[in-house]
């Protein structure tokens, strides 16, 4: 059958480079390209974009970033094996694809890439949280990234939306939603992957605020969430009081009630009380 960029179907491509899935790695290939064009735009926009994707496999995602207009494309893939398929794909589309044969946790993409920057990735299910909070967290913000449009376990894409009073709301969700506007905007069953995973996936749109939402100092929030979500089920008055001897009457002051527990505290309220942590 005729591919819209002339390439081989990928079906063939994993056969030709003998690719066989490794779970170690995550793989779980989208070998249908009306699919990964279909997420590519759901990244808005590409054509004025560098693109970073991390996990490229045998380039189903990398195919439809470029068809839909990528200005470039680094993709940074473990597996050695993948490596001379994507050069293939390079090949077709001179100066606008770079292969890097590497881990993305070694890699500082944003140094390798121009302004405005996207990643879109389907990401390896081992390290695609780590990845995430690598990207939400760096020491300056904003980060080198404009937005994150990430394919994700459907339980984790539903913690990095979730809200308070939900069984998801957790640090994931006030992480996220601190710095970025976040949502689920595509649902996808496991039978869209070969091999089919156990469970569902979602791809999660993230665009970063130029400022966080609510002001609050980085290492304070991470520090009063962290004991917060730890003991979930636990009051508030009793989760944070090794934060301060007078705990329950900084609660009182940031309009949070002592008995309240962590999944029913907001943004808002969170960001309030790390201020109050931060003037004593
Ligand atoms: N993008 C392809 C697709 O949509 O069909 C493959 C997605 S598959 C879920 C994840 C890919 O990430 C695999 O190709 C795997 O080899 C790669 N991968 C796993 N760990 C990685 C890491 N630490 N750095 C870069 N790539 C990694």
């Amino acid at each position: 059958m005729a591919t819209l960029d002339g390439l081989p179907p990928l079906r063939e491509v994993i056969q030709a480079h003998d690719l066989v899935a490794k779970k170690a790695l995550g793989q779980n290939f989208l070998l249908d390209m009306n699919l990964t064009a279909k997420i590519a735009r759901m990244a808005g926009d590409l054509t004025a974009c560098d693109v970073l994707e991390v996990g490229p496999g045998p380039g189903g995602l990398t195919r439809g970033l470029l068809i839909e207009g990528a200005r470039r494309v680094l993709a940074i893939e473990k597996d050695p094996r993948c490596i001379a398929a994507l050069e293939e794909i390079s090949a077709v589309y001179p100066n606008r694809l770079s292969v890097l044969n590497a881990d993305a946790l070694t890699v500082d993409a944003g140094a390798l890439l121009t302004s405005p920057i996207r990643v879109i990735a389907n990401l390896p299910y081992n390290v695609g949280t780590e990845l995430l909070i690598r990207w939400l967290s760096p020491a300056i913000w904003p980060p080198f990234w404009q937005s994150l449009t990430l394919m994700f376990q459907k339980e984790v894409a539903e913690r990095i939306v979730a809200r308070p009073k939900t069984d998801h709301y957790g640090r994931l969700a006030l992480l996220a939603q601190w710095r970025c506007d976040a949502k689920i905007v595509m649902h996808l069953p496991p039978e869209a992957f070969t091999p089919a995973p156990k469970v569902h996936s979602a791809v999660v749109h993230l665009t970063r605020l130029e400022q966080p939402r609510f002001a609050a100092d980085f290492g304070i929030l991470q520090r009063i969430t962290a004991m917060a979500f730890n003991q979930r089920r636990k009051m508030l008055r009793s989760s944070l009081k090794g934060l301060h001897p007078n705990i329950e009457i900084m609660l009182t002051a940031c309009d949070i009630p002592p008995t309240a527990r962590a999944e029913e505290i907001s943004l808002e309220q969170f960001c309030a009380l790390s201020r109050s942590f931060a003037a004593v």
